[in-house]
Parts: C-alpha cells; structure tokens; sequence
C-alpha cells in the first residue's frame, strides 16, 4: 500500500515549509507534519470503507493502526499538506480560511480504480490555524464520525468517515463560548473525498486577482476530476459551472429529504464536488420547521436555516461564478446557469416531495400548491418530520378525519391531541383521496415500497448523537457502535431498534448539543 500524490504534485506549493500563521501566496497547498498524538487509539473504523480504499487496516497491529489514523507516523508515500482557500462566512468575504486542522495525506487507489484523498481532521497545526490549535475535540469528532457515515446510507452525496482516533491529549474548549473553559479528550476523524475542493479555494485566487493559480487550479480540477468535460477551455469552465451547480442542487435536495440542516453553510464548506463537508453545528430536524437552525451563531438571523438552504447554495454559487468569471470573456453562460437554478432546484424538491408522498406529478402548479400546504400545516403544528413522512405509506386511502388523527399520532410532539390542526387533518383527508383516485389498488404495496426508500425510519437525531457523545467522554464507545451501525440501514425496519425511531423525547426538547450547538469544535 502506497499513497499516490497526484494533488501535490501538479500544483503549486507554498515554498515556505513553517507552520507560523500567515498569508499564503500563489500556492494551493502548504506542506506540514501532522502532530505526534501522545497515546493514540482507534475506537472504531470503518470496514467497508477500509475494504473500498485496499487499507488493510484489519491486518495492521492495534499500536501501528493508531499511529497511522492519527498521523502520528505517515502512511507509506504521504505527503501531507493543508490547503488554502478563502470564503464567505455568513455572507462577508473572509479573505484566506484554509485548512486550520484538516492534513491530507495523498491519494489512496480504490477498489475501482479512482483515486481518493485521505484527510486527517484534528491532526495539529498549519499555517491556516491562525490564532486556533489545529485540535478536534472528541464530541464534534463522534458527530462527524457517525454522521458522514449516515448520510452515506442515506443516500446523500457525503464525504467519507474512515476512522476515529482518540489522541491521549487533551484539548482545551469553551464550548458554549461563555468563558468556562475546560479541556476536553482530543480526536482526529480520518476522513475520504475524490478531493477537498471548496468553492472557496477558487475564490481566494480570484480575490487576489491570482489568475494563474486560479486557472491552473481550475484546469486540474477539470482535467483530474471531471474529465468528461474534456480539454480545459472556456467552453469546459461553463460546463464545469453547471455540472457544480447541478452536484450541488442535488445534495441540498437530499439534505431536505432527509431532514438535514448543515448549519454552516459558507462558501469554504462547499464542496466542488456537491457532498456534504464539514460536520459541524449542524442538525436533523425533529419537528417539522423550515425556520429552525440548530446554529447558536446563526440564531439571530437564521441565515442557514432548513428551509433556506436551497437559496443560500445559489448565493454560494453566484460566488463560485463570480471567482471563475475572470477567466471568461463572457460571462452571459455563467448568468443563465445562475438564473436557471431556481427553477431547477424547484422542480427537483418538487420532484423530491411528491416522492416522499407517494404521488406521481399531475399539474405542476396543483403539486406546488399541495406541497406548500403541507409545508404550512406541519410548520403550523409541532409534527415529527421523520415519523410523519415514514407513516404515509401506511395511511388508508380516503381516510375519514378520525383514521387520519389516529394514524398521525405517534408523529406529534405534546400536546398530542390538538384543538386546532391548522388544516392538517384536512390535508391528510385530501391527500388520501388524491392516492385513492390516482394509484390503483394492486401497485398500493409497490408505492409503499418506493416510499419507505426515501422516506428512512431512522435518522441521527440530535439527541442520539448527544447520548452516545455522552457515553464516550466516559470511555464506553459501545452506543456509538451499535448507532453507526443501525444507521447503515436507515429505510429497514430493524427489530430490537424500536427506540433509535422514535421521537424526540421532551428531556431533550431544550438540551445543548440536542437541540442548538455552538461552533465550538
Ligand atoms: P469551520 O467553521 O469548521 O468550517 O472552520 C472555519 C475555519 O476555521 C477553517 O479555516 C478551519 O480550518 C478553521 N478552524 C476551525 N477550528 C479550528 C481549530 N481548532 N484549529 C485551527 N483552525 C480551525
Ligand atoms: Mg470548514
């Protein structure tokens, strides 16, 4: 097993070698050392992952397995370095970010022939830590851990969790930021991509008017990671723009299927590559609320809350465009991919919804208006997304009022039983009217099949996430196991695992870390 370094090696580097916090010129990476944990340990890792990037991690000695996963010794043929890149953080440009923890290591060869970059987060400083350690702590590491892992079930474009490691030093954080600081176990999350490309990388040249590094980035990116888009050219950057686009109108997609709310949604966490990165303040919505950010730092003006994150990937992508523009003579192609995006996100959440409901499209206009519908009553009311969605393919068709109170039940927070649904009832009533006249009565058990693949029984729940960090600050890391490894199967009933379906309980209706988070990490 070797590491290949394809990234590295045609791309320009920083030449200087030291880790002193500064700005970074002309270069897409600087090279750095990951730190010496002081006593690694692998607490778990990913089998069928290790298996898809040939890491015989099985077969490695317990002490050899916890050097490499920390980066306390290097994987054969790394060449470990960080990248930069710049972004805008709630809507201000922010100048150079970079990666302040996160080391790649190079590029291990999958089962199938592509290449994909190994990242190592939580792995010590680099000259983009800037006045912060370059450390992750154990919590956010369980949470990203667990996480990319469910998404991948899911079937939401992701970046991959190989591993987590804890590192033996401890790790000093004010968690909720009000001035009680206390050290907390240190972690390193592993973590797989086809590269760590953000819109911010291509950003920071642009700022800088670095058109050559830009262009250069960009030609690599095409050539290396989308190559069905043939020579670099104008006419390639275009089709790279919407292909970007496209990528990421389909994440944001399953991220509102699923019930996911990122949290942080700055250009420098989006992914040219339209998956889900960088786990941080984020959040599954336990009741149905488009206005819900589970962000304490976006609190006051929601800006990555669920239901915006469709507008915000376009502001994110008017960014990207605005950064790759200058090497265009025209940008008018730009334009249209940028004003096309509404509609195409539109029509695929529309798309998307009417899946979750089990309906085929009749008019478009008469879909919109149903959706919305929902969307009001269930905000107007205090419903579990996930149980409600899951419980449709299983409601009568032309169910009275009764049968729909009834069938709901187990979807609504307290009070259980409401004086006012705000039309929810009525919405029910209508909806299984619609699926008695539209779907006939012998593909009644096809649709509920088709439902309950988009529809999951399970997600990461806040709270469960909580539960299991919990259980691991105290050194038991078996809840975590057996999480991760239920929600490899998010849209099967599993028996034994009623508990991981249910709803939110009310001790955690206000809990930290179950309902808002900090970015403290
Ligand atoms: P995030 O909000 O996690 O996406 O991070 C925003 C920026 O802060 C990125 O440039 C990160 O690399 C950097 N950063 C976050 N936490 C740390 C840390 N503990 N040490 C160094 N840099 C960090
Ligand atoms: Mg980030």
């Amino acid at each position: 097993m070797q590491l290949d370094n394809q990234f590295v090696s045609s791309l320009p580097g920083d030449l200087d070698e030291s880790i002193k916090p500064r700005q970074v010129y002309e270069a897409v990476y600087s090279r750095v050392a990951p730190k010496k944990a002081a006593s690694p340990v692998v607490v778990d890792y990913v089998q069928d992952l290790a298996d898809e990037l040939q890491l015989p991690i099985a077969d490695w000695e317990e002490k050899q397995a916890a050097a490499y996963l920390s980066g306390s010794e290097l994987l054969p043929g790394s060449v470990p370095h960080a990248l930069c890149y710049g972004g805008h953080q709630f809507g201000n440009w922010a100048g150079q970010l970079g990666d302040g923890r996160a080391i790649n290591l190079g590029e291990v060869a999958t089962q199938n022939g592509d290449a994909a970059m190994l990242q190592l987060k939580g792995a010590g400083l680099t000259p983009y830590s800037r006045s912060a350690d370059g450390l992750a702590v154990l919590r956010s590491s369980v949470r990203e851990y667990v996480c990319s892992e469910a998404m991948q079930h899911l079937g939401v474009p992701t970046t991959r969790a190989l591993s987590l490691v804890l590192t033996g030093d401890q790790v000093l954080r004010d968690m909720f930021y009000d001035g009680n600081q206390a050290f907390e176990p240190g972690a390193v999350v592993s973590r797989v991509a086809p590269s760590f490309l953000r819109f911010g990388n291509f950003q920071l040249f642009a700022a800088r008017g670095d058109l050559a590094t830009l262009r250069t980035l960009l030609d690599f990116t095409i050539e290396t990671y989308f190559p069905e888009l043939g020579e670099p050219n104008e006419e390639a950057y275009v089709a790279w723009f919407k292909e970007v686009a496209a990528l990421t109108c389909e994440v944001v997609v399953g991220w509102m299927r699923v019930g996911f709310t990122h949290g942080v949604l700055n250009t420098d966490n989006m992914s040219i590559h339209g998956l889900t990165i960088d786990y941080g303040p984020y959040g599954w919505v336990d009741d149905y609320d488009l206005q819900w950010t589970p962000n304490t730092t976006d609190a006051a003006h929601k800006r990555y809350r669920f239901g915006a994150q469709g507008a915000v990937s376009q502001w994110n992508l008017l960014q990207l465009g605005n950064a790759i523009a200058p090497l265009l003579a025209y940008v008018s192609p730009l334009e249209e991919v940028l004003n096309a995006y509404p509609q195409k996100y539109t029509e695929q959440y529309q798309s998307m919804m009417l899946q979750k409901l089990g309906l085929t499209q009749t008019d478009a206009k008469q879909d919109a208006a149903l959706i919305a519908a929902l969307e009001q009553a269930l905000q107007l009311n205090e419903v579990d997304m996930t149980i409600f969605f899951r419980s449709l393919a299983t409601l009568q068709t032309s169910a009275t009022a009764l049968q729909c109170r009834s069938h709901i039940k187990e979807a609504l927070y307290e009070p259980k039983e409401f004086d006012d649904d705000h039309g929810l009832i009525q919405w029910l009533m209508a909806y299984s009217k619609r699926v008695a006249a539209t779907v006939d009565e012998t593909q009644l058990l096809v649709r509920r099949e088709a439902m309950n693949e988009v529809n999951p029984l399970y997600v990461f729940r806040n709270y469960l996430g909580q539960q299991v960090i919990e259980a691991a600050e105290k050194g038991d890391y078996e809840p975590l196991r057996e999480l991760q490894k239920m929600l490899r199967n998010p849209y099967k009933q599993q028996p034994g695992k009623e508990k991981y379906a249910a709803k939110r309980p009310e001790w955690a209706r206000n809990k930290p870390g179950c309902s808002m988070l900090s970015c403290s990490s």
